[in-house]
């Protein structure tokens, strides 16, 4: 079961299911925690969070094919399974399920999950078929595994979201947690896409960050919403961004628009951006 300097690893749903059915029937309980690996402290603070809320943790380790659009980096991202397997194995992650395509995409596998509206918004508007992908192959590792909770990053907003819609509209018995995002000192939310940024884009890049928290700041203060997003649209191609995708201000729960009349007190905000630098899309979020 356990390859060598990693933490005991399975690669099909057959020994993932034996593993958990044996801790089950011992009375452990079990914290999910998905990953594309390319590993950095965002990850392993999901790793940390998990074994704060139950007794063994499982990490997955699968880049998702059907979440990657015809013109994205699929055969680029970032893969380096054995420094991620020593990363995992320091944070004691009781097991790490690595699947090859197979095992996740069968033969003649076709069904796939749409959470409508939520999906196809925002990050699902500039990148059709994303949340599809991501729905579908989570609720895959979330049946595999069922686990007691499963951990999701904040920095992927939307998709935390998401997920929290398909597991509640298709009753899986899973709690989904969401983990504060990790940042760089100068702000700059940890992503594996980070390492697509030159030197120059990498000092550009906490602009986003900055941008969404002035704008949120005018959100809290009831400012003039629309001129502190044009605002940020201007700082950020002034940093060196070559486009923005969106800057926005949502309810975190419905991603309704959010505008001067809305009272703050009564719907949980949330001011989100998605932009390019370089050959890099960023997306970050800050909470109202
Ligand atoms: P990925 O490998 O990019 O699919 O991310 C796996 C998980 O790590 C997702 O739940 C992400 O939201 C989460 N994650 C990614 N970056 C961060 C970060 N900077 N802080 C916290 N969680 C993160």
């Amino acid at each position: 079961m356990s390859d060598s300097s990693g933490p005991p690893t399975v690669r099909t749903v057959a020994d993932l299911r034996a593993a958990v059915a044996t801790w089950r029937s011992a009375g452990e309980t079990i914290a999910l925690v998905p990953t594309m690996g390319a590993l950095h402290e965002g990850h392993l603070s999901l790793v940390r969070a998990a074994h704060a809320n139950a007794s063994k943790v499982v990490a997955t380790l699968f880049v998702n094919p059907t979440q990657f659009g015809e013109n994205e980096d699929l055969s680029t991202y970032p893969r380096d399974e054995d420094r991620d397997r020593e990363l995992f194995a320091q944070e004691k992650v009781d097991l790490l399920f690595a699947p090859a395509i197979d095992q996740m995409y069968g033969e003649n596998d076709s069904t796939r999950i749409d959470v409508g509206e939520l999906g196809t918004c925002l990050d699902g508007e500039y990148r059709p078929g994303f949340f599809v992908g991501v729905a579908t192959v989570v609720a895959k590792l979330l049946l595999q595994s069922l686990p007691d909770v499963a951990l999701f990053g904040e920095k992927d907003f939307q998709q935390l979201q998401v997920i929290r819609r398909m597991v509640s509209d298709l009753h899986i018995p899973v709690e989904i947690m969401g983990v504060p995002t990790v940042r760089e000192a100068d702000g700059l939310a940890l992503s594996s896409r980070n390492a697509y940024l030159t030197p120059e884009e990498r000092e550009a890049a906490p602009a986003l960050y900055s941008v969404l928290n002035k704008i949120a700041d005018a959100a809290r203060s009831g400012g003039d919403l629309p001129a502190a997003i044009d605002d940020g649209m201007d700082e950020l191609r002034a940093a060196g961004f070559s486009s923005v995708d969106y800057l926005t201000v949502r309810n975190a729960d419905t991603f309704a628009v959010i505008d001067a009349s809305t009272d703050l007190q009564r719907f949980p905000g949330r001011v989100l951006g998605a932009a390019h630098l370089g050959k890099a899309r960023l997306i970050d979020n800050v909470k109202l």
